[in-house]
């Protein structure tokens, strides 16, 4: 009976260990000022994360724009996993970019939403980070844009402003490295809904690996070219992925969008994803999306 006791006892320690030892990934999602809804979408973007048991979420908010007083933001990246960002604002102080910048080379993750991209236009670690930015004064001296032609990553070079879209409307996203761990597994092609489409964005380009793509139809107001959506890029030890959807709450609900943002951060944070695909993803026909 005792041996009995203790095989029983091993056998629990087996099954339960593997989920005691999955603790919490420590996320720091960063905003207070952006000229998006972050007051709005930041408890969207929190709640995507916390939904899926695989984060634990902290919200550093800067001060006010033009108070004066960012040069005292100085959010403790060390002590997370990962930084998500909803910030579009300001620059830094020294003081904060550097240790932004040591955290993400030690092997901290990085994750930008949306407008996040157009943050720091001057920074160069941030737009190696990015790979690519928007607006801000960026131009061609900023770096080539990327577009996906023949399923090859085109970088050009013609000059002219970095960032754009035309009119919001529901778009096709594209897979196009279906091995990543943060698609894999997704449908190749799903509809995201009524969003800005994002063209033109420039920068380093560097280490960069573009993970789904989107046609950016003229119809729209858009290029007439594959731009790249979800990116990701390598920045010393650490991991950063993009995605650049998300402009509104109801942006953020796709449930395409929300789940590779989920995705993406654990990635970024681990190197890995552990989430399901959710029973509820869209399909290239028809978006879906959660209250
Ligand atoms: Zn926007």
């Amino acid at each position: 009976m005792k041996r009995f006791a203790s095989l029983l006892s091993a056998l629990l320690l087996a099954v339960v260990l593997p989920r005691a030892t999955a603790a919490p990934i420590k996320v720091l999602l960063v905003d207070g000022q952006n000229n998006h809804a972050w007051k709005a979408t930041s408890p969207v973007i929190r709640k995507i994360l916390e939904d899926t048991g695989r984060f634990t979420v902290d919200v550093a908010t800067s001060p006010l724009p033009k108070t004066g007083a960012i040069a005292g933001f100085k959010p403790r990246f060390a002590d997370y996993q990962v930084v998500v960002s909803n910030y579009n604002g300001e620059p830094w102080s020294d003081e904060t970019k550097a240790a932004f910048v040591a955290f993400v080379r030690n092997g901290g993750g990085f994750v930008s939403v949306h407008a996040a991209d157009n943050a720091f236009p001057e920074w160069k670690e941030y737009n190696e980070m990015i790979g690519v930015g928007g607006w801000g004064g960026r131009n061609e001296k900023s770096g080539p844009y990327v577009v996906f032609k023949d399923g090859i990553l085109l970088k050009g070079t013609l000059p002219g402003g970095g960032g754009g879209h035309g009119s919001q409307h529901d778009f096709l996203v594209v897979t196009r490295e279906p091995k990543h761990p943060i698609v894999a597994g997704l449908p190749a092609e799903w509809l995201h809904v009524k969003d800005e489409l994002y063209h033109r964005l420039r920068g380093p380009a560097d280490n960069l690996t573009v993970l789904a793509t989107a046609f950016s139809s003229p119809s729209q107001g858009g290029t007439g070219e594959n731009e790249p959506m979800l990116m990701v890029t390598r920045f010393g030890k650490g991991r950063a992925f993009h995605t650049t959807l998300g402009h509104s709450v109801e942006a953020m609900n796709c449930v395409g969008a929300a789940t590779v943002l989920a995705r993406g951060v654990e990635w970024a944070a681990t190197g890995k994803v552990t989430q399901k695909p959710p029973a509820d993803f869209p399909t290239a026909d028809h978006t879906s999306s959660r209250k």
